[in-house]
């Protein structure tokens, strides 16, 4: 039996349906009410699982004034299931502000895991380097995504976007010229429903590979970016190291990666890469 005065955060299908754990169907059969993102849509997930539970309207743009119901919920004694349409709540889909909330009043919050597009699509991948960074979407207007790319440029580790199919093209092209066109990336589209696709490959044949096939371009995405190679660090000498701390004192890192370039004729993504740990160490 569900907990009294808990919430439950439950992780339903990203598009199978039966890609939901037992103990997550016995939750939502059983607690009182269930707060999901549209009620409509998890009507049809609750419906082959025959659970009739009581549903009630969570999204974006009410969460904030559902937070007061549902811990006045929890302070009658009821128990409540939080579900989004598709994954788990919180990872790109709200849940963030009720879970904070609930936890600030002291009720339990208990997660029920299950699917996750990211998790989903990394796990399938092949990609060996073990770390990732979780981005989810970018900012829809270009001169914002290219920003957020600028700023994710140099990680080393994978990185992880969800892309919406009206953008997936205008998204990529942008990564190419930020990136540059070498990087690879997989791209994985309608992750457990009939057209799943995995399609591995530089930036630049991946974008020519989308734009070849309409049909490639529909659907839900994640994309896993490669991040920057770690760049070897062992040619830059005490004279280079110098010149980088002297210039980072006075001008914005870019620059100052730049001219110790020009310089010492070391190597600019070393540089770049020893700026930033100069930096971290600094503040
Ligand atoms: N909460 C969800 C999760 O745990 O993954 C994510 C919800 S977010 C609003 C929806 C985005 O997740 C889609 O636009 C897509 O980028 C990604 N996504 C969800 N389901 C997917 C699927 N079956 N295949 C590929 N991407 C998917």
């Amino acid at each position: 039996m569900p907990q009294k005065n808990a919430l439950y955060v439950v992780a339903t299908p990203i598009g199978n349906l039966s890609d939901i754990s037992l103990r997550a169907l016995e939750i939502l059969e059983k607690v009182d009410v269930i707060a999901a993102e549209h009620p409509q849509n998890s009507k049809h997930l609750l419906a082959k699982h025959s659970i009739h539970t009581k549903l009630i309207s969570l999204h974006q743009h009410n969460e904030a004034a559902m937070c007061e119901k549902i811990s006045a919920l929890l302070a009658s004694g009821k128990n409540v299931a939080l579900v989004t349409d598709a994954g788990t709540p919180g990872i790109s889909d709200p849940g963030a502000i009720l879970v904070k909330h609930i936890r600030s009043h002291d009720y339990p919050v208990i997660p029920i895991p299950g699917a996750t597009a990211a998790v989903c699509a990394l796990s399938a991948a092949g990609i060996v380097n073990p770390h990732f960074l979780f981005y989810g979407f970018l900012p829809t207007k270009s001169g914002l995504r290219k920003r957020e790319l600028t700023a994710l440029q140099s990680h080393t580790y994978t990185l992880v976007f969800y892309e919406a199919p009206h953008r997936i093209v205008e998204s990529i092209t942008d990564m190419i010229d930020i990136f540059g066109s070498k990087r690879e990336i997989t791209i994985a589209r309608e992750l457990t429903k009939l057209f799943e696709t995995f399609h591995s490959g530089t930036l630049e044949s991946s974008l020519s590979w989308l734009q070849s096939d309409a049909n490639q371009q529909k659907g839900e995405f994640v994309l896993l970016v490669s991040g920057t190679e770690i760049a070897d660090q062992s040619e830059i000498d005490d004279q280079a190291k110098h010149t980088l701390q002297c210039l980072l004192s006075e001008l914005p890192l870019k620059q100052a990666v730049k001219l110790t370039a020009d310089i010492t004729r070391k190597n600019k993504n070393a540089l770049y890469q020893l700026a930033l740990q100069l930096k971290t160490t600094d503040t």
